[in-house]
């Protein structure tokens, strides 16, 4: 990647304007060029060293954009076979750093880069939050797990190299957060959005008014589905700009795609995947603007390139051009992952679609948890709410009639009448890394 040192000044909007702003056919020709260097280079792996000798593909054959798509996917399960390093391109003195995904579905798969592709990794990164207005005047708190979870190292480099003051706090501990946001004048924060709430709930609980006692203008909010309702509340209580921040370790971590001003999508950064929706049924494209699974293919990454990646991730294409300027296609929130899928009495549903409807209830606190009770007779569906503490003071009555309320609200958007349980505010459980939505009880 080159650098564009000298257009970072205060007022240009791009980090490096010459790669967000390239037109389409340009972008195309730059896919198409770093397509052909990374399948080279994957030829080297013993993973795909197979599938190319199995599929009869000659990489020296492909040549095309649309020649991508004769490469079969690479899948989750792929990387848990051929762990741990049956995706190296490169012998192993050549990698300076592993992570992990978090395990959230499954044994954890591991990811190797090479002291290039940290680089490369930490600039996607930086063009990130410079896209949002992150300057080198910001002081900067990363409340994300630190270690093999790439939230936490992934950004403090992109934001060491945009020139920050980093506090690596890591997650947890939110007094201390709390302290160090005061004390060192945080203006820009990177949090998972349910910590997110937790923190303002701790906020209230001490008394304290972020909009008047810190200085912070900005959150980055991954690493978990989240609705717009969820970066509503969060924007409103500390008097910030919410932006949404996507990526998965597989494919580097943050910075795979990122929201700018607009807050209008997600732009994900064509110069450095090759991204497809397909259809997690058929596996064939979905038609422009349809929902499916993402896939991408890096093309940037040297010790460990994935081609055609299944992330198992939920979203489709925004249409139009963003008048932001950046030509990189943007993509919509994630809506969930593939496997987070429930059925109840033969209707699909996406958690989501619940947190959409609670979220946009002003009695609603900050948690809920959904239980799925299986049951000979079909399972049925539990949804635990807590409820603002003004709320739970109500009487009876009033607090029946609100229960009926979200049963009815939540029915009318999946179809099926759930039963509602109201609690106390903070009494579920909370994880400082990413919530846990789901519970099923056998
Ligand atoms: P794991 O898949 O085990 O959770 P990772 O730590 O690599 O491993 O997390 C990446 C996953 O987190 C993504 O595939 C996606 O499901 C979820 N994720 C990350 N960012 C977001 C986001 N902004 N919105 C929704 N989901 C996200
Ligand atoms: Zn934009």
């Amino acid at each position: 990647m080159t650098n564009s040192l000298d257009l970072k000044t205060e007022d240009n909007p791009y980090w490096e304007s010459k790669w967000e702003t390239l037109p389409e056919e340009e972008l195309k020709a730059l896919q198409l060029k770093r397509l052909k260097e990374t399948i080279a280079r994957a030829a080297r792996a013993p993973f795909y060293q197979k599938v190319f000798k199995q599929n009869k593909i000659d990489p020296e054959k492909i040549n095309s954009l649309d020649d991508l798509r004769r490469i079969p996917f690479t899948t989750k399960e792929d990387l848990r076979e051929w762990y741990p390093y049956g995706f190296l391109t490169v012998p192993k003195e050549e990698i300076v750093r592993m992570h992990s995904s978090s395990g959230t579905t499954g044994r954890p798969t591991v990811v190797f880069y090479t002291k290039k592709d940290i680089d490369t990794w930490a600039n996607l990164v930086a063009r990130c939050m410079y896209m949002t207005g992150v300057r080198r005047k910001d002081v900067f708190q990363n409340m994300m797990g630190y270690g093999l979870f790439t939230g936490g190292l992934g950004f403090h480099y992109g934001a060491e190299k945009l020139g920050c003051l980093v506090i690596p706090a890591g997650p947890g501990n939110t007094k201390r957060q709390l302290f160090l946001m005061r004390e060192f004048e945080t203006t820009v924060v990177h949090i998972i959005p349910s910590y997110a709430l937790y923190v303002a709930e701790v906020c209230k609980e001490e008394g304290i008014d972020p909009q008047k006692e810190f200085k912070l203008r900005i959150a980055f909010i991954g690493a978990e589905p989240h609705s717009e309702g969820i970066r509503q509340r969060i924007e409103a209580f500390f008097g910030i700009d919410a932006f949404n921040s996507y990526g998965l370790s597989e494919v580097n971590g943050p910075g795979v795609a990122f929201e700018c001003p607009y807050k209008n999508g997600m732009h994900i950064w064509e110069d450095a995947y090759i991204v497809e929706v397909i259809n997690p049924e058929t596996l064939e494209s979905v038609k422009e603007g349809e929902e499916g699974e993402l896939v991408l293919t890096t093309l940037t990454r040297e010790g460990m390139p994935l081609l055609r990646y299944r992330t198992r991730d939920l979203t489709k294409f925004l249409p139009g051009k963003c008048p932001c300027g950046r030509t990189h296609r943007r993509i919509d929130r994630i809506t969930g992952r593939t496997d987070d899928m429930l059925i109840i009495k033969g209707v699909n549903i996406y958690p989501i679609q619940i947190e959409r409807v609670l979220m946009s209830l002003p009695e609603v606190g900050s948690n809920y948890l959904i239980e799925v009770h299986k049951r000979p007779t079909g399972d049925e569906l539990l949804i635990k709410v807590e409820v603002k503490s003004e709320i739970f003071q109500e009487d009876m009555r009033y607090l029946e009639g609100l229960r009926k309320k979200i049963a009815r609200e939540v029915k009318e958007e999946i179809l099926v009448t759930p039963k509602v349980e109201l609690i106390e505010p903070n009494s579920l459980p909370r994880s400082q890394g990413k919530a846990q939505r789901v519970v099923i009880i056998e």
